[in-house]
């Protein structure tokens, strides 16, 4: 069986709980899901047995905006370390200022973790707004990828307000004006970025340094044109992501192989594209 790299993987523990507070019950409440926290190990075991052998785990800090405890880099690193299948991203508060700047150093360095994710409406700030130039210029410099949420977000879905979290801080186009600004930095635009995702699929095939996942949407409904483009003038920049535990990878797969998709381009999404990026 092909190598199969899950790119996105959140931790479904007691952590996960606590650092989505309410807003997470919403998500899950979005993606249909019968949820109860399970320890890392059980999360390690349902991955292999989907057949995946790579698995990127994200730390999330969103105190500044949601008061709720990171999820830390820490944490992620001892997983990392513990288990062959799991790799990490690190998460840094990008409203800390230099502390996080300083974070972002030291998860590489010291930590030895592969990347940054952000997910910018639950942090509450956009990716364009120059205050944070410094850290998108420091990140350039560690030369590991950085994550971007794209598009909707089930986290607040459904709720008044939608918690609070707003959807502008989303749109891909912020995620291009940093691309533009610091071309040796490697994004990952995750998710199918509906409803943005023409524009994400414009900023992918006009940016080399720009890549998207295509985890938090079982394949059977990814828009047609997203499908379209993995298929061709982009296949070399999709990834498999599953977005566990809101989608598990077992499903995801399992709709995948219903679709059309080539061998070769199989490959790539499932592995390919994501040993080249992270240089596994
Ligand atoms: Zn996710």
């Amino acid at each position: 069986m092909a190598t199969i790299i899950d790119t996105h993987v959140h931790p479904a523990n007691d952590l996960f709980v606590e650092q989505g507070g309410e807003s997470l019950q919403h998500a899950l409440d979005y993606f249909g899901k019968d949820f109860s926290p399970e320890p890392i190990e059980e999360t390690g075991e349902k991955l292999r047995a989907a057949g995946v052998d790579t698995a990127i785990l994200f730390a999330l800090d969103s105190e500044s905006n949601t008061g709720t405890p990171a999820i830390p880099n820490d944490w992620v690193a001892e997983v990392k370390d513990d288990y062959d299948l799991f790799r990490g991203f690190a998460s840094v508060d990008p409203h800390k200022g230099e502390s996080a700047r300083q974070e972002a150093v030291r998860a590489i360095e010291d930590l030895d973790l592969d990347g940054f994710k952000f997910q910018q409406a639950v942090q509450g700030f956009s990716p364009s707004d120059r205050q944070y130039d410094e850290l998108w210029a420091t990140l350039e410099d560690l030369g590991k990828p950085v994550l971007f949420h794209g598009g909707h977000t089930g986290i607040g879905a459904g709720s008044p307000g939608g918690d609070g979290l707003m959807l502008k801080h989303t749109r891909p186009l912020h995620i291009d004006e940093v691309a533009a600004r610091y071309p040796d930095l490697d994004i990952i635009i995750a998710h199918p970025a509906w409803p943005y995702h023409q524009e994400q699929l414009s900023i992918v095939t006009h940016k080399s340094n720009v890549y998207m996942d295509l985890s938090g949407w079982r394949p059977k409904y990814i828009p047609d044109e997203v499908i379209h483009y993995a298929k061709s003038r982009i296949s070399d920049k999709v990834l498999f992501g599953s977005d566990y535990p809101m989608v598990t990878p077992d499903v995801w797969l399992s709709d995948f192989e219903e679709m059309d998709f080539d061998d070769e381009t199989r490959e790539k999404i499932l592995h390919e594209n994501a040993e080249r990026l992270f240089d596994l």
